[in-house]
């Protein structure tokens, strides 16, 4: 695999650094990238006292003037009072824009670390430190930020690119086992999304990823993150091929959404999701069954499920009808016809419906 992954844009380039050791070497990143000017350290009530702290202090013994941020940690925070709260307190402070935010957390963190820097002052420069795998396989890449309204999640934002992006690695050991899991299952995605090689170095260190084994989780992480900063590179703005990264994820959305979001962690949904797209993919006759079981017996050792919990019909086809990917009367799946083969294929909602009462 590639020592170095980029994100290549029409304008910029920017890299994708994993860092296993501690805060002084973050914080040496983050001064490289950034030799001057405030720095906005944002983190949440979790990620704060474990590892942005310890940032935020080598920062400022190195002489840089310092605000920190802290949001209460959880998905409720991604809302337009955060918002409104850190442009007061960053404004108060005395910005400017040589500025620079140092989102420091999961994705949660990472989504409104993006839309701030987007919006404060017009645009402040931002580094993305992602401390959870999901963060650090997906969403700290690529540029999308964001809060969530009552109308929906992630339906207010913006693209903004990152400088650097420091997947932190070292800050994985306090990550709950079960959030670990969860991010793992986007990294198996992409890997499928990636093709044979890929999935076959994923079997190769499976049972490491499985017991939080660092070495191993760099490894993932680092494949998915080549995966995604490849396909942000090609399609920067969702045209087409950015796409494919929500494999899994309209039958996910429907798991998340029925279960009350919580009850099923993202990645157990999008871990269920996955299957149920490639046993679509099987009825259409471009699935072969052999690479279903691969992905079962994956997700598997990954103490992933490859079930769905028992959903009605309504519970499984509304989300589906009200998907983004929905265009007009046909809802735009992805399924592989093989590692490194998947594609959208838009299907007729009606059809997708009827195969989902197998499942109820
Ligand atoms: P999260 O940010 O809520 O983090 C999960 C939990 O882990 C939180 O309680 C957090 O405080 C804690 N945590 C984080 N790092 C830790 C560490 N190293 N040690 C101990 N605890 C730690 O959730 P997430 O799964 O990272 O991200 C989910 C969010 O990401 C959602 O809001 C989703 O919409 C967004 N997302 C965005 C993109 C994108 O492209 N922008 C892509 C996928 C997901």
């Amino acid at each position: 695999m590639r020592d170095e992954v980029w994100v290549e844009l029409a304008e910029r380039r920017y890299a994708v650094i994993t860092e296993p050791g501690g805060p002084a070497e973050v914080a040496h990143h983050v001064q490289r990238a950034h030799p001057a000017g405030t720095l906005l350290v944002l983190s949440d009530s979790n990620v704060g006292p474990l590892h942005a702290d310890a940032v935020a202090a080598s920062l400022s013994q190195a002489g840089r003037s310092v605000l920190q941020m802290v949001v209460p940690a959880g998905e409720a925070s991604k809302s337009i009072a955060t918002m409104e709260r850190l442009w007061t307190e960053a404004l108060e402070f005395g910005v400017d824009r040589g500025a620079a935010i140092v989102a420091i957390g999961g994705g949660v963190v990472g989504d409104i670390g993006g839309f701030l820097a987007s919006t404060l002052l017009r645009g402040v420069a931002l580094v993305q430190v992602p401390t959870t795998v999901l963060a650090m396989a997906d969403a700290a890449i690529g540029g999308k930020t964001g809060v969530n309204t009552v109308q929906g999640k992630n339906l207010v934002g913006t693209f903004y690119q990152p400088s650097v992006v420091i997947q932190w690695v070292g800050a994985l050991p306090t990550l709950s086992e079960r959030e670990r899991r969860s991010g793992v299952a986007e990294v198996v995605k992409s890997a499928l999304i990636a093709g044979d090689a890929e999935l076959d170095a994923f079997i190769a260190r499976s049972s490491g990823i499985a017991s939080g084994d660092l070495p191993s989780l760099s490894w993932a992480v680092r494949m998915a993150g080549a995966v995604k900063a490849d396909i942000v590179s090609r399609d920067e703005r969702e045209g087409g091929l950015r796409k494919l990264l929500n494999l899994g994820h309209t039958f996910g959305h429907a798991i998340e959404h029925a279960s009350g979001y919580g009850s099923w962690a993202h990645g157990e949904a999008v871990s269920a999701g996955m299957v149920i797209a490639l046993r679509y993919g099987e009825t259409l006759g471009m699935t072969d069954s052999s690479l279903t079981e691969r992905v079962v017996e994956i997700l598997s050792e990954q103490k992933l499920p490859v079930t769905p919990p028992s959903l009605t019909l309504p519970e499984w086809s509304l989300p589906l009808g009200a998907d983004k990917k929905r265009q007009g009367d046909s809802v735009q799946l992805i399924l592989c016809a093989g590692p490194g083969e998947c594609r959208v294929v838009p299907q007729p909602l009606a059809d997708v419906v009827d195969w989902l009462r197998t499942l109820c």
